[in-house]
Parts: structure tokens; sequence; C-alpha cells
């Protein structure tokens, strides 16, 4: 079955904040008309439409945030990670959208 959003994130399971739901970059536009997430254009269609951004969190034993962009025009779809160290980019596949999730290593791209 393929799910609208990741369901697991390396097997734990991942809480979409649905209750805010998608919001559109432009909402997080800051001073000088630069984002925070540093958006320059989707990779694949080169569109310079804002992506949808989701927030979520992964229920692992310490549980830690998750931001979903998803281009709007062509569908291509990345995640920050924040861990320990920072955040990691990851781009996520067809494959992560199935009951096991997403799966660094098996399955997704470190950018
Ligand atoms: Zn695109």
């Amino acid at each position: 079955m393929r799910h609208a959003l990741p369901v697991k994130w390396d097997g734990h399971p991942i809480l979409w904040d649905t209750d805010q739901g998608w919001s559109s970059v432009s909402d997080l536009m800051i001073c000088g008309g630069t984002t925070k997430n540093g958006w320059k254009g989707c990779e694949q269609c080169h569109t310079q439409v804002m992506p949808r951004t989701i927030n979520g969190q992964v229920c692992d034993f310490t549980p830690h945030r998750l931001v979903l962009f998803r281009c709007m025009t062509c569908g291509y779809t990345t995640v920050s990670e924040l861990t320990g160290h920072g955040w990691r980019e990851w781009i996520l596949d067809e494959s992560d959208y199935g009951d096991q999730g997403s799966n660094y290593l098996e399955q997704g791209t470190l950018i």
C-alpha cells in the first residue's frame, strides 16, 4: 500500500503534524527574501515555486523532528531530519511510501 507520507523512519513510527497540516514554505519567509531552509528551486523540475511543507516527529527512543518538503509541480520530496549533529537532508523515492516506511540502510539518498 502506498501512503501519502512515509509512515516510518528507520523502523520508528512518524507522527505527522496533520493538525497544522501542509503549509507553504513562503509562510516561513524571513527578511531578505530567503527562506530558513535555503530553497533554491526544485532540483528535479527546476521550478522556483515554493514547495509545500509539513512537520513530523519520529517516535524513537529520543524523539526528533522531521520537516518534509514537496514540490507542488512535480512531487519531488525531500526530508530534513534534525539529528544530534544538526540537520540532514534526504531525498524520498517511491519505496519510502510503503508500509515499511523510509529506511536509510536500504533506501533513500543522503544528499
Ligand atoms: Zn519539482
